[in-house]
């Protein structure tokens, strides 16, 4: 793509300076208003009435930071994240309308990060689809995405990945707690106030537990896609998972980051902090909630945790897990589930590493240094065929209940 366009350069630079004068600091319903540390975006509506054009991020997972027109048909939309320094994952999210249909170029610039997404489009915010290759290119340093829309009267989503919000986890919540095994829970609020929830799995078996968390990270949608088809699969009517639910208990934090989600934060929660860095310190009322809910369930008599799942995002397929030679409980357990996974998809060859954030504070290092268990991060690509991952979370969760219940006879013969 071309450099921007010279005559452009003073009126960025005017509108940066406006985009300065006019940051505002909306107030949040906050549970302790002195913890929000991050800058809040404003949000909006851009009416351009030369070309009858609206843009918005009034919505929950927008992220626009502001929105000027360069010429005919031509606009820029300035992404910035949360606070800095921040890991490059430059999510944006907004809605474009125009009375009369048009094709419109959108420039999409990335304050302080790079792209990482292929952009999307939606006409509801839930069927999304890729924008056709020839209709978006990035800049050379990718610092600079160029969309070309067709717009009209009818609203078009355009975001980094699929938009997957706390209200939507309501709906999902709502379509698989079906049975009386099935217990949600609200376990502590986020800085913005927003209800922390937890979706458990008892169904009266002995306290013996596998622990999944999800979302610490905003835009790491796929990770949410994994977790939803994995906890899915233990809720199913087969004699594998009821013989599962016979002696596992399941406590699932899906959504960890509710405020940076509704922000269409790049990384942090409201106190601009990256909650899979804060596992040793438990300074965010997040990672205080999720440790004492965990703590809580294994205080019980005769409780024993056999797996700590923690559902992410990233470039491509991987699964972080602890060195070879570590001594996990149950004895093998992550081998063997490779070793599975390897031979249900032998054309498939996820990576496995056992090095990565070794002593970082992480949720995974947390719960293997307090527990012993085999904690693992389950990473999905951000392009990962959506079909494929359900699949793959499908089988994961299969092979998951099959070792767990050999590792449980074991641990507690007849
Ligand atoms: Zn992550």
């Amino acid at each position: 793509m071309k450099p921007f366009p010279q005559h452009f350069t003073a009126r960025l630079f005017a509108s940066f300076i406006l985009s300065v004068l006019l940051v505002n600091v909306r107030p949040v319903e906050a549970a302790d208003d002195a913890r929000v540390k991050v800058e809040m975006q404003m949000r909006k509506t851009w009416e351009f009435k030369t070309d009858g054009v609206t843009f918005n991020n009034e919505f929950s997972g927008a992220r626009a930071s502001d929105c000027t027109r360069l010429g005919k048909d031509e606009y820029r939309i300035l992404i910035k994240p949360e606070n800095s320094p921040v890991n490059n994952s430059a999510w944006f999210a907004f809605q474009v309308q125009a009375k009369k249909k048009r094709q419109i170029t959108v420039r999409v610039i990335y304050e302080g990060g790079t792209q990482r997404y292929r952009p999307k489009t939606s006409h509801d915010g839930y069927n999304w689809e890729v924008l056709t290759t020839n209709l978006w290119e990035f800049s050379p340093k990718r610092t600079e995405l160029t969309l070309k829309l067709e717009v009209d009267e009818q609203t078009l989503w355009v975001s980094a990945q699929e938009i997957i919000t706390p209200e939507y986890m309501h709906g999902w919540y709502e379509k698989v707690n079906t049975q009386p095994y099935i217990i949600q829970s609200t376990i502590g609020k986020s800085i913005g106030g927003r209800d922390l929830e937890s979706i458990e799995i008892n169904d009266g078996a002995p306290p013996n537990y596998v622990f999944i968390i999800g979302r610490q990270h905003p835009p790491e949608v796929t990770g949410s896609l994994g977790l939803m088809k994995f906890f899915e699969t233990l809720t199913v009517d087969t004699p594998l998972a009821e013989a599962f639910r016979e002696r596992f208990r399941v406590f699932v934090v899906p959504m960890m980051n509710p405020d940076g989600v509704e922000e269409g934060q790049w990384r942090h929660n409201l106190g601009g902090v990256d909650l899979n860095r804060d596992w040793v310190k438990f300074a965010q009322p997040e990672t205080q909630a999720v440790r004492d809910a965990i703590e809580l369930r294994l205080k019980e008599e005769g409780a024993k945790a056999y797996l700590f799942l923690d559902f992410h995002s990233t470039g491509e397929d991987i699964f972080y897990t602890q060195p070879k030679d570590a001594k996990i409980f149950p004895p093998g357990f992550t081998d063997d589930w490779f070793t599975k996974l390897d031979e249900r998809f032998p054309a498939y060859e996820p990576k496995r590493s056992g090095a990565h954030n070794l002593d970082s504070p992480t949720s995974k290092y947390w719960a293997f240094e307090k527990y012993g268990v085999a904690a693992i991060t389950f990473e999905f690509g951000d392009n990962t065929d959506r079909i494929f991952l359900r699949q793959f979370s499908m089988a994961s969760a299969e092979e998951m209940m099959k070792l767990l219940i050999e590792a449980e006879k074991k641990q507690n013969p007849q």
